[in-house]
């Protein structure tokens, strides 16, 4: 799936998806997982990529996908080793996000030690909305949304209660990976997190981002 970077009129491919385990407290502790000292990071392939008014499929492989509301930040300039009070400049623009988690294949993993990998890369596993320019959207760590499922709210976040800032994720994720231009961060869930089923209507708000909207099916 190709993205338009708002600010800059890019239209990219998105080349990665880094994603942030554990990023709010409350989500930690409803894991049963201690609050982590550096930034959790897993990456998703860009073939997991879905957008507004798309489709979550649900993989015959797994008996319990989760949804996991999160804000979505977009690179609109790339760089590696990128200094912290230097970091935002670096983004083009902002969005909802869904980091769909297959959770029963995410326990086993834990359990045995491996990567999340297939737990949380399936095709359209990493739904996306509209981007909002950076600019429009200002300090990223004042931000409010949330997720309702069939009309009823399931998660609530502020991003002020994130554990590493989104400046703080942009340096830290830069220091070993160089980031490029439509390489997308999805920064973490808060608490709430709960399956979902064939016919779901997921629909993300927030004040300052376009809304998300997104069915859940199983596959044809
Ligand atoms: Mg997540």
């Amino acid at each position: 799936m190709e993205i338009m970077l708002p600010t800059s009129g890019l239209v990219v491919r998105p080349g990665k998806l880094v994603c942030i385990g554990r990023n709010y407290a409350k989500h930690a502790a409803e894991m049963k997982s201690s609050v982590p000292e550096n930034p959790v990071i897993f990456l998703k392939p860009s073939t997991a990529l879905v957008g507004q008014g798309g489709k979550v499929v649900l993989p015959p492989m797994s008996r319990e996908v989760h949804h996991e509301i999160e804000l979505v930040v977009a690179i609109g300039r790339g760089g590696k080793q990128i200094p912290i009070n230097d970091a935002l400049n670096h983004v083009d623009g902002y969005a909802l996000g869904l980091d769909m988690t297959a959770r029963d294949l995410q326990e086993q993993a834990k359990l045995k030690g491996l990567p999340w990998s297939v737990s949380k890369g399936f095709d359209t596993f990493a739904p996306l909305g509209p981007l909002a320019k950076a600019h429009d959207v200002g300090d990223p760590q004042q931000l409010e949304f949330e997720l309702r499922v069939n009309g009823e709210v399931r998660q609530k976040a502020r991003t002020a209660d994130m554990i590493f800032s989104v400046a703080f994720l942009i340096s830290y994720c830069s220091s070993m990976f160089t980031l490029l231009p439509g390489d997308l961060i999805y920064t973490g869930t808060p608490d709430g997190v709960g399956p979902v089923v064939s016919g779901d209507l997921l629909e993300a708000n927030s004040s300052k981002l376009p809304e998300l909207r997104v069915k859940v099916k199983r596959p044809a």
